[in-house]
């Protein structure tokens, strides 16, 4: 699933395939870009903030523009040398071919793409929290945000990208595990935010730089989380059934035992 770290290794994968490229062709399979040829235009850098992607160009006037993107749940790109074989995904859902001469980005079922001059990125990005993986993290001024609505619950606070960037619904789930909080829980009443911002932000650093996201320490398949995705399978430390419900427009994987909570939901 496609968090902040996701979204950072991506990035890093096309900074690596592009940085310093001079474009020899592009292809947008998108409506709103259908016309646009980067041709000649040169790679700047590719960055991330939270779940947002930014690649950043020099036209060759030398104007600065950023191609953003975002991932969404199912988006992805991927980078190939020149002549290799696309193996990403279905051809159908390229939304975008950048071709430089010593690699290929392709960019599967992108959302929000966009080709705006970069000194306009932030009408993109700038309603955004702080970002958990950005140079510039500012754990203070996320919980700031967190407290300043303080009858909104923890699960779907945390989720909320304007109060702190980069957390998906993984992340979520097993910080409020790791917390020992119900994600019904108001964040008013929520102990140590600045404890809870804190490990957000280890969890996701401890996976930059590999594609599986784990939160238990174990990279084995079915034992990288706590919670998440382990409807009804016993709860790691108590043995208890994790449950699944609906919380706001998500699910949330819960252990109602390690992570009690007064108004929890029949
Ligand atoms: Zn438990």
């Amino acid at each position: 699933m496609p968090e902040g770290d996701t979204v950072w290794n991506t990035a890093r994968v096309l900074h690596r395939a592009l940085a310093g490229a001079r474009l020899t062709g592009s292809d947008f399979r998108v409506p709103q870009l259908a016309t646009t040829d980067l041709t000649g235009w040169t790679v700047r850098e590719s960055a991330s903030r939270g779940k947002h992607l930014l690649l950043r160009l020099a036209a060759p006037d030398e104007a600065q523009w950023t191609l953003h993107s975002h991932l969404r749940m199912d988006g992805a790109w991927r980078a190939y040398a020149p002549g290799e074989r696309w193996s990403g995904r279905p051809a159908h859902l390229i939304r975008v071919v950048l071709r430089s001469p010593g690699a290929v980005a392709v960019g599967y079922h992108l959302h929000e793409l966009a080709l705006v001059p970069t000194v306009e990125e932030e009408r993109l990005v700038g309603h955004l929290g702080p970002d958990l993986l950005g140079p510039d993290w500012d754990a203070a001024e996320a919980v700031r945000r967190l407290t300043a609505h303080p009858e909104q619950t923890i699960g779907e606070a945390l989720l909320d990208q304007r109060n702190l960037a980069g957390v998906g619904n993984l992340y979520k789930c097993e910080v409020l595990f790791l917390r020992g909080v119900s994600p019904w829980t108001p964040v008013g009443a929520v102990p140590d935010l600045p404890g809870m911002a804190a490990l957000a932000q280890r969890l996701l650093a401890a996976n930059r730089g590999r594609w599986t996201q784990s939160t238990t320490g174990s990279l084995h398949r079915g034992q990288t989380s706590y919670v998440y995705g382990r409807r009804a399978q016993p709860c790691r430390r108590c043995g208890t059934a994790i449950r699944k419900q609906e919380l706001g427009e998500r699910v949330t994987y819960w252990c109602p035992v390690c992570q009690p909570e007064h108004a929890q939901p029949g």
